[in-house]
């Protein structure tokens, strides 16, 4: 093994006092690829101190949104023309098909560059008040902003958050998951390259219940912006009470697909695949429930089944590849766990629902494309968040019945209308509880658009002028054009 990777603090690479170190996996082979020093509470609260000093102190505070922009545009430039090294590793540390760390990376810097853009545009609004005054809006950057990401989307997750942080002029201490942390590492590399003020963008490496916590729990943090699992997101709310941190928290999902008769037959099946498919289902918007209306059910499923025997899975870096490993073997049992639940409760498997094992594949972390039908709904297979390649398809009779059941959930995060009929989708999506919707379309996400859910898949949105503005303080500013005494007391 090579040398222990180290966290980035106030601008220097530092080892945890831990003295502890962690090892990181490939998900496709269960090997050790890297070591990383393991971070502690002292670790957070260094990195905090630094972003505080930088923000307030040491001037960036005052950085001009034009300096803002150079750096992210610089961020984006390098990370660009070293995209084959980022797309290589996140595949090896999460185990993603190199076909989907390659968009990866070039998503993550189209991000870069919107929010380096956007940086210098008009952010402010002014009022036309009843009295002689202007009155003014602006935007300012709140101060010290933590991170917290999971491991699905490790590098693409790190700059939803930072770009706009920085863009609107905060300071960042920033963690990946324990799991996945090494192309953040790298991305933290570029940030020290290219001349980020010391203490602007901190990196602590560490676990939830420790270094997590105290991002949420530390007094000088003034922001929490967290994806993850809905549960995590209630101890963070709860730990960011200590000052009423701003929060944002991007959470779970169980999303429904609903596709009606009159739908483009080929398109939907293709789409109900990707749906629940891309990115071996661990996806917080994946389409994890289809909801099928019952004349197309059986044909419906014939095809899809036809179709999700024959997804290749196997190593991301085999080019054939569609789909990989899970993420850990504690993620995979958990999946498979799911698996056995729903069998218990009675639904019945279409197709998959094994952990594959021939061979080399023992080795990883490999479950086969799963699909459940029979389901009904108060089973925990078609509530809960299962978070890897298991399907759960529901039937319905008609457009009123296809709503209640898409709406039956306590999540909120995204949904997928197939049909022909324009009037029927739009009636449709306006009854679903859902923040992010597609029509005759799954899972495209744009940087212009803003990314969150309703109910308890979370608070706030991600990018856009959504995510940029859940970094910005708003202040009102009220100038008196009439300057005179105001007559309110006697002389
Ligand atoms: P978690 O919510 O546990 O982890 C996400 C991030 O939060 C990680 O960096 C984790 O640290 C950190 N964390 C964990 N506990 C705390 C805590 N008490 N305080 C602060 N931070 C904490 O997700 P998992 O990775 O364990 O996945 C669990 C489930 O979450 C999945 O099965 C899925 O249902 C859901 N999930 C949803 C995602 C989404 O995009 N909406 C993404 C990933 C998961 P660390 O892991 O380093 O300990």
């Amino acid at each position: 093994m090579g040398q222990v990777l180290k966290q980035y603090i106030n601008g220097e690479w530092k080892l945890s006092g831990s003295g502890e170190t962690r090892e990181i996996l490939n998900p496709a082979s269960g090997e050790v690829i890297a070591e990383v020093t393991e971070g502690i509470r002292a670790d957070v609260i260094n990195a905090v101190a630094g972003a505080k000093a930088a923000f307030y102190d040491d001037g960036w505070m005052d950085a001009t949104a034009v300096e803002r922009a150079r750096l992210l545009f610089k961020l984006a430039d390098v990370l660009e023309s070293r995209a084959e090294e980022f797309y290589k590793l996140e595949t090896t540390n999460n185990g993603k098909p190199i076909r989907e760390s390659s968009v990866d990376v070039s998503d993550a810097c189209a991000c870069l560059r919107y929010y380096a853009g956007f940086t210098t545009k008009p952010h402010g609004v002014t009022y036309d008040v009843p009295d002689d005054m202007q009155s003014l809006v602006v935007r300012e950057p709140i101060g010290v902003c933590a991170m917290i990401v999971p491991w699905n989307y490790p590098l693409l997750m790190a700059v939803w958050k930072i770009a706009p942080a920085i863009a609107a002029g905060n300071t960042v201490v920033f963690k990946p998951s324990e799991i996945t942390p090494l192309t953040a590492i790298k991305l933290f590399e570029i940030i020290d390259e290219i001349g980020f003020p010391k203490g602007v963008v901190n990196l602590v490496l560490g676990d939830g219940p420790n270094v997590g916590d105290e991002l949420a729990r530390n007094r000088d943090v003034e922001k929490i912006a967290f994806t993850g699992g809905t549960s995590t997101g209630r101890s963070i709310m709860k730990a960011a009470t200590t000052n009423i941190k701003k929060i944002s928290l991007e959470l779970g999902g169980k999303s429904p697909n609903i596709v009606f008769a009159d739908a483009d037959f080929e398109t939907a099946v293709d789409y109900a695949l990707f749906a629940i498919f891309c990115n071996q289902g661990q996806v917080c918007s994946a389409g994890s429930r289809l909801l099928l209306q019952e004349s197309i059910y059986d044909k419906f499923i014939e095809r899809l089944v036809e179709r999700a025997k024959k997804i290749k899975v196997g190593s991301g870096f085999d080019e054939s590849t569609e789909m990989g490993p899970l993420i850990s073997e504690n993620h995979m049992n958990k999946v498979l766990s799911y698996i056995e639940i729903g069998k218990n409760e009675g639904a019945t498997l279409a197709c998959g629902g094994h952990r594959i094992t021939e061979g080399t594949f023992g080795n990883g972390y490999f479950v086969e494309p799963t699909i459940f039908v029979d389901t009904t709904p108060d089973m925990r297979i078609v509530q809960e968040e299962i978070f890897g390649p298991v399907l759960v398809v529901q039937k319905f009779k008609d457009e009123k019945e296809a709503i209640k059941i898409a709406n039956d959930s306590c999540y909120g995060l995204a949904a997928g209308v197939f049909t022909n009929d324009i009037a029927k989708a739009h009636r449709v999506i306006k009854t679903l509880r859902a923040g992010i919707t597609w029509i005759n379309t799954y899972h495209p996400t744009y940087n212009e658009a803003p990314w969150g859910g309703y109910k308890q898949s979370g608070i706030g949105r991600e990018l856009g002028t959504y995510g940029y503005e859940e970094y910005t303080e708003v202040k009102q500013i009220n100038i008196n054009l009439d300057v005179k005494p105001t007559g309110w007391f006697s002389k």
